[in-house]
């Protein structure tokens, strides 16, 4: 007889890597739950070697380096290049000074596009980049070619969210000077060939520069069997401070590159006619680095070898295998980046009924799980698959099996929360506009009463639901006001917003307002309680970051969502600015 194994119940065998322990931050309670973390793709948090290394430079080390002549300069000076020593073997580098310090990855390609541009770029000539680029990996390019004169041509991907490898090669041409990937997707995980990329790169003449913001901490990273030119990536994806980055580049170009940066360090002689500049890497270093973030690097790295690259991709390929396995098991979920050959993340939709990727993350953040949920900085690869956002849990090396069971848990619940919903309260649209009287005598009166009703709710999780079920009571709003007019920018929901004068007072502002999802349409039935039917020089009177302050929402909502209701915020007044003008020209009342 053959018995059938559930899906769920395949769960890896006991990990080799057990190192939780190591990170403090699991120490705590996150919303009265055991912290599970899967965003290390945003960033990783830090072993205590590493947090132990920063306060020991602070504590008996703080020096600036490369300047003084007294023992706790050259110690820290030291400690600074060793660092630096560290990151060159572990890329397995063997010219240390082809190693530069940056603030990022952000800032390494930056440095790339700005000083690589300035040499290489011509009217006419390209850059080619892909669809699965982080904006870090694109913006800077725009700027470049905008500046020069050039072209960003950029490499499609297949449904898989995998790289066309013929498209690529048909878009190499002569006038390709730069090739500029990403070596792991952010937003889908999908691994690409680079070894394979810069080889075609290279044989077009062109110059290969990688992004390697995601690879680095989950693989080893052999830079000269890769043969690329620049190759960035951040300390603090690596289980390394923020704040630091790492640009390789080949001594070749950077010895013929102009500086990005003027400043202390990078010179060797200044005269106000002219300045020569310093040696490699320091020609790239302009002004105090940021020391005490390079050396907790080094510390990451130490720890990260340690435990070995090998042992961590085993595990975390595991992990996510599993990942996949049980998302399955959440009704409507769909995966969006199916690549055959992919790390660290997966990215994932709810569908029948839609669930909002921001109503996700904020129902997850409630059960104390933490996902990245947006665009991902991929706006571009998010309009490719036809969405806004996705949800993403990514994975690092102290995640296990019981933490893929919660998000599975989680999820299931919200789904079966959104069943009960759908069933007991209908989203409706309504044929009319019917706008909704004033909920009090004054913004202020409305205020002390929301503030009241927040009072009796003990944690952000009860505050939570009670906005989703304010959301729920708003008034439906009419298909016929779904219009681009309508639309508040800067909202990552769609959100419409429609006003009228008050039939009887032309002083008044009345205004309804949807959104596509729940915890935005909380707010937005906040903002109408307090808002609409209401004087505009009452509304434009009234102190609502003091009150959102109060109600607690500053210090609960992820600042993209805070963006959006100031967005909501600023329409509502400009609204009520353009009344108070009229009324004050027309004098009627
Ligand atoms: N590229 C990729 C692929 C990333 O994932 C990120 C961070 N999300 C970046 C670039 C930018 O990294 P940073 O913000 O550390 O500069």
């Amino acid at each position: 007889m053959s018995v059938t194994v559930p899906k769920s119940e395949l769960k890896p065998a006991a990990s080799a890597l057990d190192v939780r322990s190591d990170f403090p931050i699991f120490d705590q309670l996150v919303r009265g739950k055991s912290l599970v973390y899967l965003d290390s793709g945003a960033t990783t948090q830090k072993p205590r070697p590493v947090i132990d290394a920063v306060s020991r430079y602070y504590e008996t080390q703080n020096a600036n380096i490369h300047r003084g002549n007294y023992q706790l300069s050259i110690e820290a000076t030291n400690a600074y290049e060793q660092a630096r020593t560290k990151i060159a073997a572990f890329l397995k580098v063997s010219d240390t000074s082809e190693i530069i310090f940056t603030r990022g990855t952000t800032d390494g390609i930056n440095l790339v596009a700005s000083s690589l541009g300035r040499l290489l770029l011509k009217p006419g000539d390209e850059v080619v980049i892909s669809t699965l680029e982080h904006h870090s990996n694109i913006v800077p390019w725009q700027l470049a070619c905008e500046h020069y004169g050039a072209k960003l041509k950029v490499i499609p991907i297949n449904d898989a969210g995998e790289l066309l490898l013929d498209a690529y090669q048909k878009l190499l041409s002569p006038k390709t000077k730069i090739v500029a990937v990403t070596h792991l997707s952010n937003a889908l995980g999908t691994i690409n060939d680079i070894k394979l990329m810069t080889r075609l790169a290279h044989e077009t003449g062109a110059v290969m520069v990688v992004d390697g913001a995601q690879w680095i901490a989950h693989h080893i990273t052999n830079i000269p069997g890769l043969d690329v030119d620049f190759y960035a990536f951040s300390g603090h994806k690596l289980y390394g401070p923020t704040g630091i980055g790492v640009l390789y580049g080949k001594r070749a170009w950077l010895e013929k590159m102009p500086p990005y940066q003027g400043g202390g360090d990078m010179i060797k002689r200044v005269t106000f006619e002219k300045t020569t500049y310093a040696d490699l890497p320091n020609k790239f270093e302009a002004g105090t680095p940021p020391i005490a973030e390079a050396i907790g690097l080094g510390a990451a790295i130490d720890y990260v070898s340690g435990l070995g690259l090998q042992r961590i991709a085993l595990h975390e390929e595991t992990l996510l295998k599993y990942l996949e396995r049980r998302l399955q098991d959440v009704p409507g979920l769909h995966i969006i980046g199916t690549a055959v050959k992919k790390s660290g993340a997966v990215s994932f939709v709810l569908e029948k009924p839609d669930v909002a990727a921001y109503d996700a993350g904020l129902r997850l953040d409630v059960d104390g799980i933490a996902v990245r949920t947006g665009h991902h900085c991929c706006q571009p690869l998010m309009d490719r698959f036809g969405i806004n956002a996705t949800i993403r849990a990514s994975l690092g090396i102290y995640n296990r099996a019981s933490d893929v069971d919660a998000l599975v848990e989680s999820l299931q619940t919200l789904r079966s929360e959104r069943a009960s919903k759908t069933i007991a309260l209908p989203v409706e649209s309504a044929n009319t506009l019917v706008f909704p009287p004033a909920f009090g005598p004054s913004p202020e009166s409305v205020a002390e009463e929301l503030l009241e009703e927040f009072s009796y709710l003990d944690d952000w999780a009860d505050r939570y639901q009670y906005i989703i079920d304010l959301g729920n009571k708003l008034a439906p709003f009419p298909d016929s006001e779904r219009t681009n007019d309508n639309l508040v920018h800067g909202c990552q929901a769609t959100v419409y917003l429609t006003a009228q004068k008050h039939p009887h007072s032309l002083d008044i502002l009345d205004f309804m307002a949807d959104a596509n999802a729940d915890i935005v349409r909380g707010l937005i039935a906040i903002l109408q309680r307090l808002f609409t039917g209401q004087k505009s020089a009452d509304i434009l009177a009234f102190d609502i970051d003091g009150f959102l302050e109060k109600l607690g929402l500053h210090q609960n909502l992820a600042l993209t969502r805070r963006n959006g209701l100031a967005s909501m915020i600023q329409r509502i007044k400009t609204l009520a600015t353009a009344i108070e003008a009229s009324c004050v020209n027309c004098a009627k009342c």
